[in-house]
């Protein structure tokens, strides 16, 4: 199927009688005739719910939705985009191990790389996702065990050459983590690419309207960890937290990843989502296409109008030409990237200040991509933990503005901007 049915139909499929919508199951537990029946849930030995904090019916439909979007062979929700990352990355490496990164990433998993996985005895290294082939392969450690990147960066709107990533990733025998949020799998498959693990903080366009932190590790089922079993003792050896069982034997290439992340992360670390939010995800995704299409429309109107302005000092859009990325955003997303612009107003960051006060239909809000259209400043908010350097590696420079065009009408969000850039 096409990718606009599959975000309708994928993931269930009501049996005669049953529910149309994805029930929700909004329970944290399941009942059992007898003990012996629940001890061969625990033993991995046959599937089945026993406790939500582990799966939950209403939670899988959805995971196995968004796994059928990206191409995946597994998928797993957690509670925030947060969660995702951090499980998709610890789920390979842990203290003592190293991961290169890409430095134009989100605020927040920079800090959580940076800072407290750091304290967790597991090393970054950030290259720039512009540096050369040399600065790449330098990054790499005989104890790297992932590379990780933004399909397209937040805020800094750069594109991450996957291809690139994924071959210098796989030339050392480890696989790339590719964060897709800002495109969406309706704009972006990075698995066609070469990337192996997808994440997302579903937060943003898959939900599509600002009611639910989520986030969603997909697992594409093609790296080979048995062909390195040293370097992946978790996926490749006895779990003995889990009645010794080895997950690529028991669950082959395309399960081993996700099972290993919902039956020891999930359990021991416990960031479900409920399945209400689940719920609301899905209702999200039932119209991602037509949402993107609008986003990506309204944000190329917005970015070429910013171009344009004699009060703007610069625009960075993935989706115009002459932009750094956008022989890279056309290889990847010939579709469209997203809705995201990020720009500078002449008198840097005062002036940007009093632009954002004078909006009246964009919203300041610590949000992007959704219906609504937003406006942050991440130097002064997501991105205010980062020193100057750190900033500058992120693409972050001081006066920029974070425009997230939303599905309003683009001539009212074209006539805010006026009256608000006329205020400067
Ligand atoms: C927002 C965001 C995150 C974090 O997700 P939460 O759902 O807020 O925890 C991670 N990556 C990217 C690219 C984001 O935009």
């Amino acid at each position: 199927m096409k990718i606009s049915t599959d975000c309708i139909h994928a993931g269930y499929r009501p049996a005669n009688g049953e529910p149309r919508n994805i029930p929700i199951i909004q329970s944290t537990t399941f009942r059992y005739e007898t003990s012996e029946a629940m001890g061969k849930l625990f033993d991995l030995e046959e599937s089945g719910y026993f406790y939500t904090r582990l799966q939950n019916p209403t939670n899988d439909r959805v995971a196995a939705k968004i796994a059928a979007l990206e191409g995946g062979t597994a998928a797993m929700l957690t509670s925030s985009g947060q969660a995702a990352n951090f499980y998709a990355v610890f789920n390979i490496a842990s203290c003592g191990d190293h991961v290169v990164a890409s430095s134009a990433i989100y605020g927040g998993t920079f800090n959580l790389f940076a800072v407290t996985m750091k304290r967790m005895g597991i090393e970054f290294t950030f290259v720039e996702p512009d540096c050369s082939l040399e600065e790449l392969e330098a990054a790499f450690r005989p104890n790297t065990k992932a590379v990780f990147g933004e399909t397209i960066a937040n805020p800094a709107l750069s594109v991450l050459d996957i291809q690139r990533f994924a071959d210098a990733a796989h030339a050392h025998g480890v696989p790339l983590i590719v964060d897709n949020t800002f495109p969406t799998p309706v704009n972006c498959r990075p698995f066609q690419w070469g990337a192996d693990i997808v994440t997302h903080s579903t937060t943003k366009y898959m939900d599509g309207h600002a009611n639910a932190v989520g986030g969603c590790i997909v697992d594409s089922g093609k790296f080979d960890w048995t062909r390195y079993p040293d370097r992946f003792p978790g996926l490749c050896t006895p779990d003995e937290s889990y009645h010794g069982v080895t997950y690529t034997e028991r669950f082959g290439l395309e399960g081993a990843f996700i099972t290993k992340a919902t039956a020891q992360l999930m359990r021991d670390f416990g960031s479900i989502p409920a399945p209400m939010n689940a719920y609301l995800l899905n209702v999200g995704l039932e119209t991602l296409p037509l949402r993107m299409a609008r986003h990506c429309e309204n944000g190329q109107r917005v970015a070429e109008y910013l171009q344009s302005h004699e009060k703007v000092a610069w625009v960075k859009y993935p989706g115009l030409p002459g932009d750094r990325h956008y022989e890279l955003a056309l290889k990847y997303m010939p579709n469209g990237t997203c809705g995201v612009v990020s720009f500078g107003v002449k008198g840097g960051r005062a002036a940007a200040e009093r632009f954002m006060a004078g909006l009246k239909l964009a919203s300041i809000a610590t949000h992007v991509a959704d219906a609504k259209t937003c406006v942050l400043h991440p130097a002064s908010a997501t991105h205010r933990q980062m020193n100057d350097e750190e900033l500058a590696a992120a693409g972050v420079s001081p006066d920029l503005v974070r425009f997230s065009v939303g599905i309003e009408d683009i001539e009212d969000i074209l006539a805010d901007l006026e009256q608000a850039l006329a205020g400067v």
